[in-house]
């Protein structure tokens, strides 16, 4: 399978040797039906569409496109497998295929994490220490809870829901597939979930995995498409429970959908977190979280740290720093172990990535890039941040979902908070000082589920993770994120 030339871009005037993940270990089909009853079958109008690697632009697979008698085809059979066996079935015996899963996944986390990063074009060291791990532990993590609901609960007597639609986006496509089904199967719910179009190939190993796990046919139904599909199983009368994760746009046309009617509902949506940095903090730790908070992920990342606010005394400082710090980062083959920075998801991504670049610049904003070379195919964006913006700006307030910050500088503790709640969003926010008490008072006056202190991008399935305002609706992760798939009588 042939990966994107290992034309590393460096500017730091040196370069290490290449060093990519061997993709001799994994098998990717050429083409892929739909996963519904146990079963990959074919779609009923017989379409398919391409996933290619968007760091070579070649295609990886063929792809079923779902419509809707496929997706009623999946809702009916996990509507099955909830009555007949898994709402049925005692919680440790569930539990113990849960277990399974997130067993199997470990085994074969190396596979896992190289077909994502050549679907999604994340950087390998990401996929393989991040996503897969953080997927697995999601699995362990409910497996655990799934005959102890009542004590998770106490008193209030939890019953699953039925049957889950699960639709989800292309920046975590197997972490954020394990996020929805963990704590769905654990709660005694069956599932019927969508990948996003241009990441559907772990989702469809994870189906290859649940079936050698010997899961009841039908409680996991992975369907693959586009948007179209994602609204089939969303508006399908047979679902009880929708889970989405995905743009602010589509959530609340779903939200639309399902007012007013019975389906209970989580959604996962954008963000514009604040990274905040004060003159009393580790300025060279802070400046590694301010990287790592935005640049993670080609900053394909709901709650990346997109906007910075910094303390004036030290702006320059930081500034100069991460400047240096953004030259020396590596922007090239995903699969490449040195990568820092690896492909932009799509070219539609890439698009709307260099648009706003043009808008920062067009606002009066002034655009630093990093300098060096990138590979000739595939869709590339060096790391940038823009100084010289305000609180009105297009590059502050909208999500762009790509490896841009936009900094702000600030003078006193009350502007950092004002300034950073400034924002329809409200997911995660950032702060960076040597005080406790400064840490205490940001994290109860910033608008945001989650607050990092000292830190950027931590996971962990114990926490729940969410939004306020725009960000979303309900919790995933922790005992939130089982709350969501169970109805808990008196
Ligand atoms: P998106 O366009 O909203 O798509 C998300 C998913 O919804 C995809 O599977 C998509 O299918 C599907 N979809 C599109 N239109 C739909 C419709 N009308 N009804 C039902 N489903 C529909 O979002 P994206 O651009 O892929 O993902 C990036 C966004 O996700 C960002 O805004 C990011 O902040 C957000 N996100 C949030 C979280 C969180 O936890 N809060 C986590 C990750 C990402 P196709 O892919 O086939 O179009
Ligand atoms: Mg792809």
């Amino acid at each position: 399978m042939a990966t994107a030339e290992n034309t590393l871009a460096f500017s730091g005037g040196w370069e290490y040797a290449p060093a990519p993940e061997s993709t001799d270990h994994i098998e990717v089909a050429s083409r892929y039906g739909l996963f519904i009853d146990g079963d990959f079958v074919r779609p009923e109008k017989g379409r398919y569409f391409d996933t290619i690697n968007p760091a070579t632009e070649e295609r990886l697979s063929r792809v079923a496109l779902a419509g809707p008698e496929d997706v009623d085809k999946a809702v009916k059979a996990a509507r099955k497998a909830y009555s007949s066996v898994w709402s049925r079935m005692k919680p440790a015996e569930r539990g113990k295929y849960i277990f399974r899963i997130a067993r199997m996944l470990q085994e074969r986390a190396r596979e896992f994490a190289a077909i994502e990063s050549l679907d999604g074009g994340k950087p390998i060291r990401e996929s393989r220490d991040i996503d897969i791990p953080l997927a697995a532990a999601h699995f362990f993590y409910y497996a655990g809870w799934a005959d102890k609901l009542e004590y998770a609960f106490p008193g209030r007597r939890p019953r699953p829901l039925g049957v889950a639609g699960q639709v989800i986006p292309w920046n975590f496509p197997l972490l954020m597939a394990a996020w929805k089904i963990a704590p769905a199967l654990a709660a005694g719910n069956t599932v019927v979930l969508k990948p996003a179009e241009t990441t559907p190939l772990t989702a469809l190993k994870l189906a290859e995995l649940i079936a050698d796990a010997g899961l009841p046919p039908g409680v996991v139904n992975i369907v693959t498409g586009a948007g179209d599909t994602g609204s089939a199983i969303v508006e399908h009368p047979g679902v009880n429970k929708v889970a989405f994760t995905g743009s602010t746009a589509v959530g609340k046309r779903i939200q639309k959908a399902l007012a007013g009617g019975r389906k209970s509902y989580t959604l996962e949506l954008g963000g514009k977190a604040a990274n905040i940095v004060f003159a009393d903090a580790a300025i060279d730790q802070a400046v590694e979280g301010i990287v790592n908070g935005i640049f993670f992920n080609q900053g394909h990342v709901c709650c990346a740290g997109s906007r910075l606010f910094v303390q004036e005394s030290v702006a320059d400082e930081v500034v100069e720093k991460l400047s240096q710090r953004m030259e020396t980062l590596i922007v090239g083959d995903p699969l490449d172990k040195n990568t820092d920075i690896g492909a932009i998801n799509s070219k539609m991504q890439l698009d709307k990535i260099r648009d706003y670049l043009k808008v920062g610049e067009a606002e009066g904003g002034s655009l630093h890039q990093a300098s060096g070379k990138l590979p000739r195919k595939g869709y590339w964006c060096r790391p940038a941040f823009f100084t010289g913006v305000s609180q009105s700006s297009r590059v502050v307030q909208e999500e762009i979902f790509g490896p841009v910050l936009a900094i702000q500088t600030f003078r006193t503790f009350d502007e950092a908070l004002e300034k950073a709640n400034n924002t329809p969003y409200g997911l995660s926010g950032g702060v960076w000082t040597d005080k406790g008490a400064k840490i205490f008072r940001m994290t109860q006056g910033l608008k945001a589920g989650v607050v990092w202190a000292n830190t950027f991008n931590k996971f962990d399935p114990t926490s729940p993770f969410g939004g306020y305002k725009e960000s979303g609706v309900g919790r995933e992760g922790g005992l939130h994120g089982l709350d969501a798939y169970l109805r808990l009588g008196e």
